[in-house]
């Protein structure tokens, strides 16, 4: 039997998507590169922007004209964060659908095709993704405790669950015996790592420094990442890992969201813009050359032109290397979509997110310009060939840029996925660096 998962969404949905993969390849199936080719076809959602929830619906219509072409002869699961605790209105809309599975829920799944199956407690803590590059994300927290106002993920994804550390040094060890050279521990609030897990012996409960600790050494790993920093969970503790180790990259992704306080306030994200420039600071005197991007939303409810300026303000002072930005999209079900009025039109909101990307696009311009002629090390991630034949590999730096490279000889031996490579830099632009390989590439 073959399975074929279509994932729409965020690195926790992909990393999800490969967990339940596994449990498939436990229970003896096969995956298939495409529905036509599949006896089940999940489709994993997102529902953090309507568009993404769009596309989702648009895919389950393909799969509906599948199933009927098949006589039925194809099963169709939903998972993912468009599946709340009550799933009628979704029944009702897509009664095709076989089964309906909330986010992790991937027993519910397996249990629908094999309805005998024993998936005792040991299935899952030993239910190793199979990884698909030399980079793989880990879930190490589940589920987010914050309710900004925006936000459906709470109540999709439920409370904050952390993953004990063994269980995670497993993951990581079984991925990197499997090629693995780069591991981003995610999480929606990746610092509230540990503070539901019991304290040790004499001992505070572990945090995302100690996760850090557990997994350095591990052979054959080279770098750590960690995905998604929540301001009020910061630590200096968990920046002081950052410096102090070496495998750790010196790369944060800290939502802001919006430069002006009154709007933090109505989106309850818990913190001023005073407290956030703080932790700024911080990071970047505990972390010299640290690298840091940012997420934003425009036209949040009620968010006037002065508030949007003092976001571009923010942004302009506090220069970020990256700048995710979206514009604020009511999500049924939230406290802003029960209570506030999106009173920002949709041709204001897109006026508003081409002012932060052009800003952003001269400030990501001039920070990468600085990496003139240095030398970054890069994780071979692909390889493509370019205009003129000749290879073109690709990757990211330690600060997450993505780095496109040559060989300074076309003849020699090139390079492999999971490669770490010394590359000269050549050329900068907004979005990425290109250069030529300075050396053969390095042990970790
Ligand atoms: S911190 Fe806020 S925005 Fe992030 S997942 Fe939690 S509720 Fe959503």
């Amino acid at each position: 039997m073959r399975y074929h998962i279509w994932t729409e969404g965020c690195q926790m949905n992909e990393a999800d998507s490969l967990k339940l993969a596994a449990g498939l390849a436990k229970l003896g199936w096969a995956p298939a590169p495409k529905p036509e080719e599949a006896d089940l076809a999940v489709v994993n959602t997102c529902v953090v922007r309507q568009k993404a929830e769009d596309r989702a619906a648009g895919y389950l219509g393909k799969l509906r004209g599948l199933k009927e072409k098949r006589e039925g002869a194809l099963q169709i699961a939903v998972m993912g964060c468009m599946v709340g605790p009550r799933t009628d209105d979704l029944r009702s809309r897509f009664p095709y659908v076989d089964v309906w599975a909330r986010p992790q829920s991937f027993e519910v799944i397996l249990r629908h095709l094999l309805p005998e199956a024993e998936l005792g407690g040991e299935f899952w803590p030993e239910t190793f993704p199979e990884p698909s590059g030399p980079a793989h994300f880990v879930p190490v927290i589940h589920g987010c405790n914050k309710f900004c106002t925006y936000c459906i993920v709470p109540y999709r994804r439920g409370r904050e669950r952390s993953r004990a550390i063994n269980d995670i040094a497993r993951e990581v060890s079984s991925v990197c015996q499997n090629g693995v050279r780069e591991v981003t521990l995610l999480g929606q609030t990746v610092e509230a790592y540990g503070k539901d897990l019991p304290a040790g012996d004499n001992r505070a409960k572990p945090d995302l420094g100690d996760l850090f600790r557990a997994i350095h050494d591990t052979p054959g790993l080279a770098r750590i990442r960690f995905l998604t920093s929540y301001p009020r969970d910061m630590t200096e503790r968990i920046i002081r890992s950052v410096a102090e180790l070496p495998k750790v990259c010196e790369h944060f992704n800290i939502p802001l969201q919006a430069g002006d306080n009154d709007v933090l306030a109505s989106m309850r994200r818990g913190y001023t813009i005073e407290e956030y420039r703080e932790w700024v600071y911080r990071i970047r005197d505990t972390v010299p050359g640290a690298s840091l991007s940012t997420d934003v939303i425009v036209g949040f409810c009620g968010e006037t032109e002065p508030q949007f300026e003092r976001t571009l303000a923010v942004l302009e002072e506090l220069r970020f290397d990256k700048v995710h930005v979206a514009a604020y999209s009511p999500r049924p079900g939230t406290i802003a979509w029960r209570h506030m009025e999106d009173t920002v039109p949709q041709q204001e909101k897109m006026r508003r997110l081409h002012a932060v990307e052009s800003l952003q696009e001269r400030i990501a311009g001039e920070i990468n310009a600085r990496l003139l002629e240095s030398v970054q090390e890069v994780l071979v991630e692909g390889e493509k060939d370019g205009p003129d034949g000749e290879t073109v590999f690709s990757g990211r730096n330690r600060g997450n840029k993505l780095v496109h490279f040559r060989t300074p000889d076309p003849q020699g031996t090139g390079f492999v996925p999971g490669d770490l490579v010394p590359v000269r830099i050549t050329r900068t632009t907004a979005w990425s660096l290109q250069g030529v390989a300075a050396a053969a590439s390095v042990a970790a």
